[in-house]
């Protein structure tokens, strides 16, 4: 710094200290008014010649209207342009005011129009413009992807998974078809200068080189969208600019996106590889984290809209802001920049995301046999063995089926066959599955959006709590319930309900279903079955979700007599129910359960979680409710908005939560059961640090 205080001094006659400014290549000071760039040993005269010559060019073209500024290169006393100081070249430029553009967010629409004029300005400015080192090879030129495309090889797969399409849609490009110039080539956020609120300048022309004209608006969108929500408006907001002073033709629009996306696939990967060279440099890793967020987002735009062409329109997405997923692990999901998420809701990925023990007994079973039911086989014998031995007599008879649906469609032939009967008694804002027949007995849905109301042969009991016990009518089949109520709101039946209801049930005539499809397997902590938790036995069980963690598995177990009642001499066959795949996954999820000590974590978890809730309900007022059993949890918040609100800045913290109840103001918590303390540590410190809000006594303050 002193050095450059020197030569500003001795080669300049200007005095003053010397301020290091960002750079990647050159070292450059601002003195006074003035900008002092000391060149990079390897630079050549004769392209700061270029460089100089260009900035000359610019300057003198058509500007003033907008009120632009162009730097100046002031010569040294001796009348050179170009100096020589300790074996570097030097030059000195006029120094513009204002502030740079990676400085100046938000970015208003203006602001981005006025980036896209000011560039348009150079470009038209340089159209004829040559000189002969403009003609090199330049390593960020849009036409050298290929050599950044070399340090692939020194990302992480989901980094490679983004960028490798980027290169393949760059190979696609037709050059021949794109008019050529010589461009500034680098608009990036800290060379574009901004004052009241747009842009007056764009600096350091160190990228200038000749090459496709349309790679310089290319540059400058694919710094323009970072950081943005919207980053595809924001390239439009600056091409409308530039359009407005240098129209596009169609091969250089039809380009433009692709070679947007090129610049920032070409700048992840040289920082992979300067970072490698100079891990301690941190103006190369400065626009890298962005950079990475910006090609995730654009991805699930592209994933997004591909989806909605196909995927049948009454299916949702989670979150304003989808997360598209690439890995999970433990409790954890990753996403495609790479982010982790503490998944709290996924109650199918029950003793771990991608659990080892599990996709190794998939793999080697998938790899060895897969058929279907009609043969011996000692994995879906051993396994109807382990998971009848789960349950009290008399369950004993075991079918095995493919979801959850699935499962309670056949408990409710099962029901009707053995007493001859139609009726059916569920709970209010019950959900059973996605049949005709299901949809039918699940108020969640028939009487939610698109719903045809309660079907006559259906009987529907208010949540306990509520006032009015409606009479159990006659015809009576099956009284299905779920052992703890899922999409009720996360209820925990009080004790003795079960026990009182399902008296009740058999007096009508009806058998009793227990659908454990969310709440089996060992997550009520105390008990491996929900149902145990209030004394009592059901007449079938039905299973779903955990039972074979992500791959899809149904069961339904019951007792002889019914078995026999639906024995009628009409095959059940399920062609994958129970195939060698599925059984073999089943019992590597109980082997887990048990080798692992889940229940137990469950458990003790579940009661960590408990106690640490309730003293965020004593901080925040926002919390009414906090109720649970093992980790089958929910607290309940005033209202909707706060509930949805919350779950979408948890998300932003990186914890995932969703809503769920009547009134859609419960957040469920059901994770993974190998949810420990240091996850729930995480979940309640992110409820506490922010995602709750100030606490009821702190907004008053
Ligand atoms: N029963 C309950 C209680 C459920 O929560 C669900 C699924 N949400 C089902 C049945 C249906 O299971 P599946 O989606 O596997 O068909």
């Amino acid at each position: 710094m002193e050095d450059a205080a020197r030569i500003a001094a001795e080669l300049y006659g200007i005095e003053g200290a010397a301020i290091p400014l960002p750079s990647e290549r050159d070292q450059n000071f601002r003195v006074g008014d003035f900008v002092l760039k000391i060149a990079n040993a390897g630079e050549s005269r004769a392209v700061l010649e270029l460089q100089n010559a260009a900035m000359a060019r610019v300057r003198r073209g058509p500007v003033g209207a907008e009120g632009l500024e162009w730097p100046r290169v002031i010569p040294a006393s001796s009348g050179a342009e170009i100096s020589e100081a300790g074996g570097h070249l030097v030059r000195l430029l006029s120094w513009i005011p204002g502030q740079c553009m990676g400085d100046a967010a938000p970015h208003s629409p203006e602001l981005l129009a006025s980036l896209g004029r000011a560039l348009a300005r150079i470009d038209l400015a340089l159209a004829g413009f040559d000189h002969p080192a403009a003609h090199r090879t330049l390593h960020w030129d849009l036409r050298q992807a290929e050599q950044a495309r070399l340090h692939m090889g020194l990302l992480e797969e989901w980094q490679r998974r983004l960028v490798e399409p980027i290169f393949e849609e760059w190979r696609k490009i037709d050059w021949a078809r794109l008019p050529q110039s010589v461009i500034h080539a680098d608009a990036n956020d800290y060379n574009v200068v901004v004052r009241d609120g747009r842009v007056v300048s764009i600096l350091d022309f160190g990228d200038v080189v000749y090459t496709a004209t349309v790679c310089d608006l290319a540059v400058a969108l694919a710094y323009a969208m970072l950081g943005k929500a919207d980053p595809l408006q924001a390239a439009e907001q600056v091409t409308a600019g530039y359009e407005e002073v240098r129209p596009l033709s169609n091969a250089e629009r039809e380009v433009l996106g692709p070679l947007a996306a090129a610049r920032l696939a070409m700048s992840v990967c040289y920082c992979a590889w300067h970072t490698r060279q100079a891990p301690e440099n941190e103006y190369l890793r400065i626009s890298n984290r962005p950079a990475w967020e910006l090609l995730a987002r654009l991805d699930r735009q592209k994933l997004l809209a591909r989806r909605q062409r196909h995927l049948g329109p009454s299916l949702s997405i989670s979150y304003r802001e989808p997360l598209h997923m690439v890995r999970g692990e433990g409790a954890y999901l990753y996403d495609a920049a790479g982010r982790a998420y503490l998944d709290c809701v996924n109650n199918v990925a029950h003793v771990g995301h991608c659990h080892p023990r599990v996709v190794r007994a998939a793999a080697e079973q998938m790899a060895r046999l897969n058929t279907n039911t009609r043969y011996l086989d000692e994995n879906l014998v051993e396994y109807i063995e382990r998971l009848a031995a789960t349950l009290p007599e008399p369950l004993r008879v075991v079918y095995l089926v493919c979801s959850g649906s699935e499962a309670n469609e056949l408990a409710l032939r099962l029901a009707r066959a053995h007493t001859g009967r139609e009726g059916v008694l569920v709970m209010d804002t019950a959900y059973h599955g996605n049949t005709n027949a299901l949809i039918d007995i699940s108020p969640y849905k028939f009487n939610g959006p698109g719903g045809r109301g309660r079907p006559a042969h259906v009987t529907v009991l208010p949540v306990p709590g509520a006032a009015e016990r409606p009479e159990i009518p006659d015809g009576l089949a099956a009284f299905f319930c779920e052992s703890a109520l899922s999409c009720a709101g996360q209820v925990i039946l009080p004790p003795g309900y079960l026990r009182e209801m399902y008296g009740k049930a058999r007096e009508a005539g009806g058998v009793c279903v227990a659908d454990e499809v969310q709440t089996g397997f060992g997550r009520a902590g105390s008990h491996f079955w929900m149902f145990e938790t209030q004394g009592v036995v059901p007449d079938i069980v039905t299973m779903g979700k955990p039972i074979g963690n992500g791959h899809p598995m149904g069961a339904v177990v019951t007792t002889p007599e019914i078995a026999a009642s639906f024995a009628n001499g009409m095959e059940y066959f399920n062609t994958f129910g129970g195939n060698p795949v599925s059984c073999a996954v089943g019992l590597a999820v109980l082997d887990v359960i048990r080798d692992e000590g889940l229940q137990e974590n469950a458990r003790a978890t579940g009661e960590y979680l408990i106690a640490g809730l309730r003293e965020l309900q004593q901080r925040h007022g926002s919390i009414t409710d906090v109720r649970g059993l093992g980790l089958f949890l929910g607290f309940e918040m005033k209202t909707e908005r706060e509930a949805t609100s919350l779950v979408n800045r948890m998300k932003d913290r990186g914890v995932l939560l969703s809503t769920d109840g009547p009134r859609h103001n419960v957040i469920k918590i059901k994770p993974p059961i190998v949810f420990g303390l240091r996850e729930a540590d995480v979940l309640l410190g992110n409820l506490g640090a922010g995602g709750l809000g100030p606490g009821a006594g702190e907004a008053h303050e």
